[in-house]
């Protein structure tokens, strides 16, 4: 007996595991709404574990606990079911209409003093939990192999689940097989499948956060756009001939000294827009310098690359000039000899960003070719468009 108690209080152990670690990978995380579900999943598992133990401890507290376990158990499977939804960004109205009527159902068998209602509540749970596990297969998407295994690994887990509910049937009072042994089915199974999901649902936490950085890393913060690492990276999906752009802003440093860094910087993030408007999805566009830029157009014609960059340089005053920098009462000069008359807060006009330019330089990849001197010849041309005038 009390060899029991403590085997199986393991279990309760190892879900509360789960959830705290889960619970920390929230926190750490950036509080990601999914993390949270599965964390309150597996602490649900563990009330719901805990007051079975309990409940085979103190005969007098056997029969509600039986009741309030197998309420824990549906609301641990539909929280994490719940939380493969969220991730997904998949609606979960299924998944709560089924928690819902499972969970009136296991009030209203044991309220009633049904006779059978152990047996009924046993079948209720059981099925709920493996709908809940159907919801799961459903909703992950296998993106590799290793993916499609685990799915498979929990399709099976869903059918024992479901034969949980059969064998509860099979152990109704005056039934085909004994209590107990419905307990050792449960037992079976039940502890595999926690660990199961739990390690599942860790490896799910760090696979996405690896993914995410990787995401970040090929990025620039304050476009948007690609930054070196990812032009070289989306390239490695690129073959044979495409046009590679090089764009640079005209007299930057000009823009720079007279509205101040921070106005600059609003200004490539408005150009890195411009450009994003005006390519189709499947060209590249990357920031590869303060305020230079390589745009990859792939199945292009030169004459209608051409022409679209053309439409981007015509484009690109107006698009900036819209910017409303600096301007406001939350703002005001401290001069560095200030004698302190007159600094406070103030209404500034805002600042015109209008009569910006860029220049842009054209090339074919020709085949075969280093992405590398590619870009030095649309530099070169870049260059010389700069010196005929700055405006193309
Ligand atoms: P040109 O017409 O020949 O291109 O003249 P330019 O002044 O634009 O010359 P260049 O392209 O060499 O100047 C780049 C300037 O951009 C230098 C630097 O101060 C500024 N810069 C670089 N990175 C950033 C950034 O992230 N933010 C801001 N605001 N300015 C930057
Ligand atoms: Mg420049
Ligand atoms: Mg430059």
């Amino acid at each position: 007996m009390l060899a029991n108690v403590v085997a199986s209080s393991s279990i309760v152990v190892i879900s509360l595991l789960f959830g705290v670690a889960l619970l920390a990978a929230w926190r750490e995380l950036g509080l990601k709404r999914h993390a949270m579900l599965w964390a309150l999943s597996f602490m649900a598992a563990a009330v719901g574990h805990g007051l079975r133990i309990s409940g085979g401890m103190f005969p007098f507290l056997e029969i509600p606990f039986a009741s309030y376990a197998c309420h824990a158990s549906v609301a641990s499977f539909t929280l994490l079911a719940w939380g493969f939804r969220q991730r997904a960004e998949r609606p979960a109205r299924f998944v709560f209409l089924f928690w819902g009527l499972t969970t009136i159902f296991l009030v209203a068998v044991y309220e009633f003093g049904w006779s059978e209602w152990r047996m009924a509540s046993r079948m209720a749970t059981a099925i709920a939990d493996a709908v809940m596990v159907a919801v799961i297969v459903v909703t992950l998407k296998p993106r590799n192999r290793a993916a499609e295994i685990v799915r498979w690994l929990l399709a099976i887990y869903g059918i024992y689940v479901f034969a949980v509910a059969i064998v509860a049937w099979l152990a109704r009072p005056g039934g085909e097989i004994s209590g107990p042994l419905f307990i050792v089915f449960l037992s079976i199974g039940t502890p595999t499948g926690m660990i199961g999901t739990g390690i599942l649902t860790m490896l799910i936490v760090a696979a996405d956060l690896a993914r995410d950085l990787k995401q970040q890393a090929m990025r620039d913060p304050l476009t948007g756009l690609y930054n070196r690492r990812g032009l070289e990276e989306q390239l490695q999906g690129f073959a044979g001939r495409f046009v590679v752009v090089a764009a640079d802003l005209d007299h930057f440093k000009a823009i720079n000294d007279r509205l101040g860094h921070a106005a600059g910087d609003e200004v490539i993030a408005g150009f890195a827009r411009h450009l994003r408007q005006k390519l189709r999805r499947e060209d590249i566009a990357a920031r590869i310098g303060g305020e230079e830029f390589v745009l990859v157009l792939s199945d292009t014609e030169p004459a209608a690359a051409e022409a679209l960059v053309e439409d981007i340089r015509r484009g690109v005053p107006a698009a900036l000039a819209g910017a409303e920098i600096g301007s406001g009462t939350d703002m005001w000069p401290i001069a560095g000899a200030s004698t302190g008359a007159g600094n406070g807060p103030n209404t500034f006009p805002s600042i015109e960003t209008g009569g910006v330019t860029a220049s842009f330089g054209l090339t074919v990849r020709r085949d075969g070719e280093a992405f590398a001197v590619t870009l030095a010849r649309a530099d070169a041309a870049l260059y010389r468009s700069k010196d005929a005038g700055r405006t193309g």
